[in-house]
């Protein structure tokens, strides 16, 4: 099936994993707009996509405000059309032990890793109906389902974007759309790079592929699940995460 041009939303495009993501969507013909927290942030993704030869560009998002969600919205819709492929990617970590963990470290992960889900996936709904054709992708993490000491928000909001996405996956699928989450386990990015050396060696010994994950090998299992291929494919979670968890 041919691929057609459709404008692809992508939060958090910045670097890892969404800069990945956005090559790979544009390297399908996408038109993608990707996002950063920044204007600097946000041109110097234009200026990528640009120097990848993507027809898009770089917007300025905050995923945890309503207003800067609607106006990017409006001002897309206006200058490429709606949005019929989201992908969100946005995230943060605030680690912590439960027993030392602030209520903002908490609420700062639930609101940019969850909440945003609601609100992103809720924005594009209405393009998505019109066009009778959506593809919503989250991506979580091996996390939601393992577990991971000092994670418990993280855990937890990435659970709930999967829960999410099933419930969402029912609501919507007589419109065409369907939704899904990947499920990353641990991939090199600047995420990751912050691990302590011992850390990142106990980590390599629970992975059967003995390795970490590319950010691109994220993108290729984001890049099927919004292509026109896999519209028989809703509210499931594809796990790419070296074996970690089977
Ligand atoms: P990263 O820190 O390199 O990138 C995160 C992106 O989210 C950045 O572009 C950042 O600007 C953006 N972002 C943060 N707060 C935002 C906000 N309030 N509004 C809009 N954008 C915001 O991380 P990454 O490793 O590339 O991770 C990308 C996604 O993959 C995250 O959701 C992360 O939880 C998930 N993930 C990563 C790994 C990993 O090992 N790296 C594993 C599993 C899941």
């Amino acid at each position: 099936m041919t691929q057609e041009c459709r404008v692809a939303l992508v939060t958090g495009a910045s670097r890892g994993i969404g800069r990945a993501i956005a090559h790979e969507l544009g390297r399908q013909g996408r038109i993608v707009i990707g996002t950063a927290t920044s204007e600097s942030g946000a041109e110097k993704i234009e200026a990528d996509l640009k120097e990848q030869g993507i027809q898009g560009g770089g917007r300025c998002l905050n995923v945890t405000d309503q207003a800067s969600i609607d106006s990017l919205l409006k001002e897309i819709g206006e200058s490429f059309g709606a949005p019929t492929i989201l992908v969100n990617n946005a995230g943060i970590t605030r680690d912590n032990l439960l027993m030392r963990m602030k209520e903002d470290e908490w609420d700062s992960v639930m609101d940019t890793n969850l909440k945003s889900v609601y609100r992103v996936s809720k924005a594009c709904l209405r393009g998505m109906t019109k066009a009778r054709f959506g593809r919503i992708v989250s991506i979580s993490s091996v996390v939601a389902t393992m577990g991971n000491s000092g994670q418990t928000n993280y855990a937890a909001a990435k659970a709930g974007m999967e829960g999410f996405s099933r419930a969402l996956a029912r609501e919507v699928a007589s419109r065409a759309i369907t939704v899904n989450a990947v499920a990353p386990g641990f991939i090199a990015t600047d995420m990751t790079q912050a691990l302590p050396q011992a850390q990142h060696d106990m980590l390599i010994n629970q992975i059967p592929l003995s390795r970490l994950g590319a950010p691109e090998e994220i993108a290729a299992a984001v890049g099927f699940l919004t292509s026109e291929s896999a519209g028989y494919i809703t509210g499931e979670t594809l796990h790419v995460n070296g074996g970690m968890n089977m």
